[in-house]
């Protein structure tokens, strides 16, 4: 008797094609344009399927120093209010209760769950971890939790208070994808 999620399991693995992405857009395209013109038919603007690539960066601004210690040194940065000491995580330049200056401040990796709710689907970065909780985590010593990804290793979901802790990619691209939490035991 399979439980739920070993059948969640063995439905995202399904779905999770091996050809690469490019392929796979390549074929939907083919598809769309000569096995089945009549789709694009009935248009009453005459459109045909094409794809876009764009390359772009993006700045961080005042949040790059948890990106760059995320992703040199795989540590978490919260920053600590100057004025009242309240350590925000995620960091914030300005502390959203007294509007005093912040400080970078190194948070914990264990943290506890705020709150969570589990993710049955996914995409295609995701889908072998289905299922997993998203959910806020703060770090034991910090006031705020941030958003994140709870690997429930196992489990169908996790509580409020539960104990968890950061983990890292080994090849970490300064996102913030490069952690996630997982629960303790
Ligand atoms: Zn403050």
């Amino acid at each position: 008797m399979k439980t739920s999620t070993e059948k969640a399991r063995e439905t995202a693995r399904k779905e999770l094609k091996s050809a690469p992405l490019e392929s796979v857009i390549d074929g939907i395209i083919s598809e769309k344009l000569n096995l089945d013109p009549s789709v694009l038919e009935h248009e009453k603007y005459f459109e045909i399927p094409d794809k876009m690539v764009m390359f772009y960066k993006y700045s961080y601004g005042e949040q790059s120093r948890f990106f760059s210690e995320l992703m040199n040194h795989a540590e978490l940065y919260g920053s600590k209010c100057k004025k009242c000491g309240i350590v925000h995580f995620p960091p914030r330049a300005i502390c959203s209760e007294c509007y005093g200056e912040t400080q970078w401040k190194k948070v914990s990796n264990v943290g506890t769950v705020l709150s969570s709710t589990t993710s049955w689907y996914a995409t295609s970065e995701f889908f072998d971890k289905v299922p997993y909780a998203v959910g806020y985590v703060k770090p034991i010593d910090a006031e705020t939790g941030m958003l994140q990804r709870i690997d429930l290793r196992g489990r169908e979901k996790v509580d409020p208070g539960a104990k968890v802790i950061a983990r890292f990619k080994e090849d970490r691209k300064g996102v913030v994808s490069d952690f996630w939490y997982e629960v303790v035991e």
